[in-house]
C-alpha cells in the first residue's frame, strides 16, 4: 500500500491503518493540495478514491462551472485514481425551488467489478418550502447549499454502501484555518459524522482528517507546482477560490466579471432573484453588487479561458513540468468564497 513510510506527526493519523482513503474532491486548489499531500506522504494511489459532489446535480449548470466535472476527471485519470460522482438530484436549483416538496434523493456511483453502478438514497423527507437563495452566512442551517449539496451527500453515500462496514475509512477534506474564522475552529482530526465504530450490528470506523488545515496559501500553490498540475480555469480567470462560479459569497469583482463574460449565467441568476423577490445578498441585487466591482482584466483579455470555463471538456494539458508551471492570476487574490 505504501511506497515509502510517511513521516507521522502528532496531527497525522496512521495512514497505513485505513482500508480506504476518500478525498472530497471539488477540483479546487485545497482539495487538490490535500490529495497531493497524501501522494507525497507515500500513500499508494490504489487505496485512494476521489468523490466529487455536483452542485448542480445531474442537470444543466446553474451555479457551478461547466468544466469542473471534466477537470476532476482529468486529474483522476492523470493519477490513475478512481473518481465517483454524486449529487442531490436536481442540485442547487431544485433544492432552492422547493415549494411544499421533500428534499430530493441523493444519487451516487458505486464501484463494481466491471465499473460503476448508480444508486439512490433518501427523498422521503418532510415537505418543505424554500423559494429563495441560501443566506450568505457561516451558519450552515441557513446557508443550506453546503450542507444539502455536499456534506450530506458524502454522508449519505457512505451510509448507503455496505463496502464501508467493518472497514476503516479516512475521509479527507481540504478546509484551511486561514480561509475564515469559522474554518479556523474546525478540528484537524475527528470522527466523521458517519462513524459507527461502537455499533454491534453495523460497525463502521470513519475518521475525518483535514491534512492542510494549518497550511497557508503559499504552501498550497507550492505543492501544486511541485506536481506541475494545471489549476482549474477559475483561478486562471482571476478567482482566488474555486467555489461555484455564481457562489452566493461572490465579491463585487466576481459578479462584475460574470456580468461581462458569462452574461447568460448572470441573467439566469438575476431572473431567480426577481422571481423570489428575495436577493442573494438580501440587501441588494447581484446587478447592484456587480456595479460596485470591476471585472477581472485577465477574464476580459482571454476569451479562450472563458470558452474553457463554459465547456464540458478539459481539452488542455492537465499537467506540465514544474519549470513550466505558472501561478494563476487569481492566486493570493481576494478571499471570496464559503466561510
Ligand atoms: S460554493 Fe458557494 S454557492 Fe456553491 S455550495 Fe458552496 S457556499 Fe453554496
Amino acid at each position: 500500500m505504501f511506497i515509502d513510510a510517511p513521516e507521522v506527526s502528532a496531527e497525522t493519523p496512521d495512514l497505513k491503518s485505513y482500508d480506504r482513503i476518500i478525498v472530497a474532491f471539488s477540483g479546487g486548489k485545497d482539495s487538490l493540495a490535500a490529495l497531493l499531500h497524501l501522494l507525497e506522504s507515500g500513500v499508494d494511489a490504489s487505496c485512494i478514491e476521489l468523490h466529487h459532489h455536483n452542485v448542480d446535480g445531474d442537470g444543466p449548470v446553474f451555479m457551478d462551472w461547466a468544466v469542473t466535472r471534466a477537470y476532476c476527471e482529468a486529474i483522476a485519470d492523470f493519477f490513475g485514481i478512481p473518481i465517483y460522482f454524486s449529487c442531490k438530484l436536481g442540485g442547487f436549483e431544485r433544492e432552492m425551488s422547493r415549494d411544499g416538496e421533500a428534499t430530493a434523493p441523493i444519487k451516487f456511483e458505486v464501484p463494481t467489478e466491471n465499473g460503476k453502478v448508480v444508486m439512490y438514497a433518501g427523498g422521503n423527507g418532510k415537505p418543505g418550502t424554500r423559494l429563495k437563495f441560501p443566506q450568505v452566512a457561516a451558519d450552515l442551517s441557513v446557508r443550506w447549499c453546503s450542507a444539502y449539496l455536499k456534506i450530506d451527500v458524502m454522508a449519505a453515500l457512505i451510509r448507503n454502501q455496505d463496502r464501508f462496514l467493518n472497514k476503516r475509512t479516512l475521509v479527507v477534506t481540504g478546509e484551511r484555518a486561514e480561509e475564515s474564522t469559522a474554518r479556523a475552529r474546525y478540528l484537524t482530526m475527528e470522527r466523521h459524522r458517519t462513524d459507527l465504530r461502537g455499533s454491534e450490528k453495523k460497525a463502521r470506523h470513519v475518521d475525518h482528517w483535514r491534512p492542510i488545515h494549518g497550511w497557508d496559501e503559499g504552501k498550497v500553490w507550492d505543492i501544486i507546482r511541485r506536481f506541475g498540475i494545471v489549476p482549474h480555469v477559475a483561478y486562471q480567470l482571476g478567482w482566488s477560490r474555486l467555489s461555484c462560479m455564481a457562489c452566493i459569497f461572490g465579491s463585487p469583482n466576481q459578479w462584475a466579471t460574470i456580468l461581462h463574460v458569462f452574461r447568460e449565467r448572470f441573467e439566469m441568476i438575476e431572473a431567480r432573484e426577481a422571481e423570489f423577490g428575495v436577493t442573494i445578498r438580501r440587501s441588494e441585487t447581484i446587478r447592484q453588487t456587480a456595479a460596485k466591482g470591476q471585472p477581472y482584466p485577465v477574464a476580459l483579455e482571454n476569451p479562450e479561458l472563458v470558452a474553457l470555463a463554459t465547456s464540458h471538456e478539459w481539452n488542455v494539458p492537465i499537467a506540465v513540468s514544474p519549470e513550466e508551471w505558472l501561478l494563476p492570476a487569481g492566486a493570493f487574490g481576494e478571499n471570496a468564497g464559503p466561510t
